[in-house]
């Protein structure tokens, strides 16, 4: 064991530490608490499986709680100045900031992501928050749309409360993706956090509440989807869900609210395209490759999971990306130089070696990895490249969400952009050329929301995040983010010149 993960394991135990004893429970009115649920299940580190802790299944006693603690708080909340709002979201990103390596350890612990790519969640989430604090005093405004002899101009105003749901990878990140806006516009907000990886939620909790926060404003119900998340897209009092997580999942928060009509924004599940054709700059769009489907153990929804690439130099690029997976490292996620840690529960792991089978029975080949990793004890799988893919395969259909990258040789441009559109998914698609007609052609005929040219995902704050078809309904980022979290009021003004219709005069 080299020294810096043995010194990582120490802080790691003592960050844990908080979690042991009672089981894990909310946090609503601005206090811990252990609800009135009686159902506890336990949260184990898929690292080796030992328990971080138990957790406290909310139930609708619990979630109707936190709804109205955020329907008390909203008032006051909606009414807090933008300056003062900006003021404490910067407060919050300081105490992230400051507390980010325990941030990180625990969330290397609770879902098996390595340690270099969690650090810079942290460092993230502050940034989230920094970002939308410098927003919140202009949150409302609006437009002047004058007519000939009224004026009219929109302002916008905070929704009300608000639930946030989040998936189990890289939690805080996404986490503080939609509380921070939604703060920053003057919702209150309920978060239930996914069951698989619930520490992080109650540190931020509880950093916004140090912060300064009304109690009442962000509130935490822990549970699992089906009960604890139903009944918070059910309830009457929440004005809107924010979620993140599978496309079938979508669906079913889409059916949930419709009969309290609650707005709903999803981000959902992606098999997003890297195309590379033959005059790319290979070396940097070899990088970018690997990168995007071996980082983050590929539990990503912008993951570039399937490659399509021309067949003039698929055998030498494909020869090329194999020699780079053999020589990743996969190992534990506190070890500094672990590429790919253990992902996140055994039954992702099943699924995910699921898959594997279904790629010999299709007829694929698997050029690299293939197996669970023996020896490691949790549910690690090694990086995996599947070749010899067609576009109708379930490889290159379904959303895997593990290392697992499926390659499919493509002729020309049509043929590129046949292959990548021919996908439920719409999430976000990269082209890798020199041509910049040819970038342009291909970035506005790919289904995607999201298109990076010669880039892996590069992320900036003020633009849009987002999918279409089967990957999403809605954008956060930047202005997008208020028009979700904000309702626009138009308010029109006579200049007292015009004729107004009379009856019965
Ligand atoms: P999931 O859909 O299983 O769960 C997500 C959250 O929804 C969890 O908190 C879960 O408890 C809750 N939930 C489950 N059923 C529910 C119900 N009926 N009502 C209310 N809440 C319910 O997703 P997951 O497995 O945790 O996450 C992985 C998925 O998330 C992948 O498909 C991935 O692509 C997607 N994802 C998308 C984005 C994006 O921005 N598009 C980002 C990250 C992850």
């Amino acid at each position: 064991m080299s020294a810096a993960l043995a010194s990582n394991l120490e802080k790691a135990a003592r960050a844990l530490e908080r979690f042991r004893g009672a089981p894990l429970g909310h946090f609503i009115g601005g206090r811990r608490e252990r609800g009135r649920g009686t159902e506890v299940f336990e949260n184990r580190s898929p690292v080796d499986g030992s328990l971080l802790c138990k957790v406290v299944c909310g139930n609708d006693e619990d979630v109707d709680a936190a709804a109205q603690a955020a329907k008390t708080a909203f008032d006051a909340w909606r009414k807090t100045t933008g300056p003062a709002r900006r003021a404490l979201l910067h407060r919050i990103a300081d105490l992230i900031e400051a507390r980010s390596e325990e941030i990180a350890l625990i969330e290397c612990l609770d879902t098996g992501q390595a340690l270099r790519f969690m650090s810079k969640a942290a460092e993230r989430g502050a940034e989230n928050f920094r970002f939308f604090a410098d927003r919140a005093p202009g949150s409302a405004d609006g437009l002047a749309l004058p007519a000939a002899e009224h004026l009219n101009y929109t302002v916008r105003e905070p929704l009300g409360p608000v639930a946030v749901i989040t998936p189990w990878n890289t939690p805080f990140m996404l986490s503080t993706w939609k509380i921070a806006p939604a703060l920053a516009a003057g919702c209150t907000v309920v978060h239930k956090p996914a069951e698989w990886s619930p520490l992080t939620a109650m540190l931020l909790a509880e950093i916004v509440s140090e912060a300064g926060v009304p109690p009442g404003v962000v509130n935490l119900v822990n549970g699992i989807g089906e009960r604890t998340g139903r009944a918070l897209t059910e309830h009457p009092d929440i004005r809107a869900t924010a979620f993140i997580g599978e496309s079938s999942t979508g669906s079913l928060i889409l059916s949930q609210g419709a009969p309290t009509l609650k707005r709903v924004h999803l981000e959902l599940g992606g098999k997003n395209p890297v195309i590379v054709f033959d005059d790319a700059d290979l070396d940097r769009a070899l990088d970018a490759v690997v990168f995007m489907i071996y980082s983050l153990n590929g539990e990503r929804c912008t993951s570039a999971s399937r490659l399509l690439v021309q067949r003039s130099i698929h055998d030498r690029f494909v020869a090329r990306i194999a020699e780079r997976v053999r020589r990743l490292k996969v190992g534990h996620p506190l070890d500094p130089a672990t590429e790919i840690g253990p992902l996140v529960h055994e039954r992702h792991l099943e699924k995910v070696l699921s898959y594997f089978e279904v790629a010999r029975g299709e007829g694929a080949e698997i050029r690299c990895g293939g197996r669970r990793v023996a020896g490691l004890g949790g549910p690690y799988v090694e990086p995996t490249l599947l070749t010899g893919a067609r576009g109708a395969m379930r490889i290159a259909q379904e959303e895997i969400f593990g290392p697992v990258l499926t390659v499919i040789p493509f002729d020309d441009e049509a043929d590129a952009l046949r292959i990548a559109n021919d996908v439920r998914y719409g999430l976000a698609a990269y082209v890798w050329t020199e041509n910049a007609g040819r970038a342009l052609r291909i970035a506005h005929g790919v289904d995607a929301g999201m298109v990076w040219v010669n880039s892996e995902n590069n992320r900036h704050l003020p633009a849009p995040f987002g999918g279409i078809k089967a990957s999403g309904i809605g954008r956060d980022g930047g202005d997008y983010s208020f028009d979700f979290y904000m309702e626009t009021k138009n308010i029109c003004l006579a200049h007292g010149t015009h004729r107004v219709p009379k009856l019965a005069g």
